[in-house]
């Protein structure tokens, strides 16, 4: 056998035939390596549709590659002797394909970097990691941006961001005078509700996929989610249907319903890109490119474009700054001392609350929740029992398709739960249930009511609001942010608060908000 000269190590977020690591990738000397192992499945509980996400879109590039004419060591999740986890794989195939060196394009996970790390000192072999170049900026860049700042903000990184790339710029100015227009954006439904919304691109899985979901349906029969309709993108060329779909039919109107919740609809106008994104299906450059083509030939309104590449260019990539210059001390944090466990009924979606009960079983039966439903229901509510932030990200970090860590980690811990004490965010996100019942319909449907803080029909939300409050009333009225609402805990009598502090710890015990059989089956 010729000698090898460079194993290029492909993970399951590494999709894309244009990485770094490909760059001088001679077929006569290097191959390519990717492995299914059983610990990315299991390592957090990794619901059906997010495992079937990665396996599917995996067959799927080891296709690719052969027609690129790449030679490829791939290791199916079901072969005789898979070594079960990515270090364990990849040390045996070093051992039986004795390449002269590692090469890869920088792992977006920091667990997966030491992992391979690890294994290319135990084989003493170099390793050459290279720049991750899907994103628009560098970790480098970030962490300049970041230095000798006090305090980190979105805002301030994405308006460098749109200047360094020139995206929606004209001389030298945001187009259309202004950075922001949220005040056009985030409008709810009305009791008329969304009407006809142009369906999510959906993609009949094939037979590579079909095999995918026998396989996970038998290996993963204990793990949470539903396969029944599992119709994402899982090769390039549906990710680009995907990404002209969301521009020609929802982006007109993505910026004015992007807050929005509707009983039974999670996709609405959302882009549905984040997994392709993720899974290096697609550029970002080219989904912020077929935005702005649309606003410029008169096809979607600045407002809308602006807040869709917001997402990208400004939350995305700050998430990824955040992340890797927090880390590995960002899994460990834990200000405000949340220890409680994450509800059963969070793996099932057997809750009474009706907000919750929808989120959690479009979560499962799709492996998707739009922005709000994860900011603002299930994170919310985790935040405001005082859920572990451990227990919260392990959670996201299971049941979504989108869910790579080093996106869901910062918004998880950081933006949702405020575990970080404000590296993601300048104040927890915190609201009573009148919040969703203005931004949906739900409440009309519920056995609670938004506007009660305590007794038999007190949403839980509420409650769990002026809890959060009481909690931690002296910690948050130093930030000034919060000091209008921490000001009216004061206004509240001794009965009051004991009133609250009651049903709260009812809650807590799970005798509100879990679904009885009788509720369940009156539903
Ligand atoms: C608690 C919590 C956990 C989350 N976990 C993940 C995750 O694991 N993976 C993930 O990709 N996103 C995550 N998000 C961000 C966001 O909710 C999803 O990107 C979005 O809902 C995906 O659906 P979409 O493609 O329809 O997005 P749209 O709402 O249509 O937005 C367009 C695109 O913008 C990007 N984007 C939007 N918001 C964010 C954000 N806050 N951070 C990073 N990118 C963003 C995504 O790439 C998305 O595809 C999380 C948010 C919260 C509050
Ligand atoms: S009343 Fe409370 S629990 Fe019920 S849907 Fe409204 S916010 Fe959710």
């Amino acid at each position: 056998m010729a000698e090898l000269r460079s194993l290029i190590v492909v993970l399951g977020d590494q999709l894309d035939l244009d990485a770094s690591g490909f760059d001088d990738f001679d077929a006569s000397v290097d191959a390519v390596w990717m492995a299914e192992v059983a610990e990315e499945s299991t390592h957090v509980w990794s619901s059906k549709p997010r495992t079937v996400m990665f396996l599917a879109a995996m067959r799927h590039f080891a296709l690719a590659l052969q027609h690129a004419g790449r030679p490829l060591h791939y290791t199916r999740l079901d072969a005789p002797g898979n070594g079960g986890s990515l270090a364990a794989q990849l040390q045996a195939d070093i051992l039986r394909l004795k390449p002269a060196r590692l090469v890869m394009t920088a792992p977006g996970d920091w667990r997966v970097l030491e992992a391979i790390k690890a294994v290319a000192a135990a084989s003493k072999l170099p390793l050459d990691i290279r720049e991750d170049r899907h994103f628009f900026s560098s970790v480098r860049d970030f962490a300049a941006h970041a230095q000798g700042r006090k305090a980190l903000r979105m805002e301030y990184f994405y308006r460098e961001q749109r200047k360094r790339h020139d995206v929606l710029m004209q001389d030298g100015e945001p187009v259309g005078g202004q950075w922001n227009f949220d005040a056009d954006n985030r409008a709810a439904f009305g009791a008329a509700g969304p009407g006809t919304v142009p369906p999510r691109a959906k993609f009949e899985p094939d037979a590579t996929t079909r095999e995918v979901i026998a396989l996970v349906n038998s290996r993963f029969a204990r793990h949470p989610g539903r396969l029944e309709s599992f119709a994402w993108p899982v090769t390039r060329a549906q990710a680009l249907q995907s990404l002209q779909a969301f521009v020609r039919e929802r982006l007109p109107l993505f910026g004015r319903y992007q807050d929005a919740m509707w009983p039974g609809d999670p996709w609405l106008y959302h882009a549905h890109l984040s997994a392709a994104l993720n899974l290096k299906l697609l550029n970002p450059r080219e989904v912020v490119a077929a935005a702005v083509a649309a606003h410029r030939e008169g096809h979607a309104p600045l407002a809308s474009v602006e807040g869709f590449v917001r997402q990208i260019l400004g939350w995305r990539e700050y998430v990824r700054g955040v992340y890797w210059t927090q880390m590995p001390g960002y899994l460990e944090r834990n200000v405000l001392e949340a220890e409680h466990d994450l509800p059963a009924w969070f793996w099932t979606g057997a809750t009474d609350m009706a907000c919750l009960r929808d989120a959690l079983t479009q979560t499962l039966e799709h492996g998707y929740a739009n922005h709000i439903q994860r900011l603002m229901v299930t994170g919310l509510y985790t935040l405001m029992l005082g859920v572990q932030p451990k227990q919260v990200h392990a959670w996201y970090l299971a049941v979504y398709v989108d869910a790579v860590e080093w996106v869901e980690l910062p918004n998880t811990l950081g933006m949702s739960q405020y575990a970080d004490g404000g590296v993601m965010g300048s104040k927890p996100y915190i609201a009573t249930g009148k919040y969703i019942q203005r931004m949906s319909p739900h409440c009309k449907g519920c056995r609670y009511d938004p506007a009660q803080r305590s007794g038999d029909s007190a949403c839980p939300f509420t409650t769990l609001y002026w809890d959060f409050l009481m909690r931690h009333e002296t910690a948050l009225a130093r930030n000034p942010r919060m000091a209008l609402q921490v000001r009216n805990v004061a206004r509240l009598t001794d009965a009051q608060k004991q009133a609250v502090h009651d049903r709260a710890a009812a809650v807590r015990r799970g005798d509100v908000g879990t679904a009885t059989m009788s509720a369940r089956s009156s539903e």
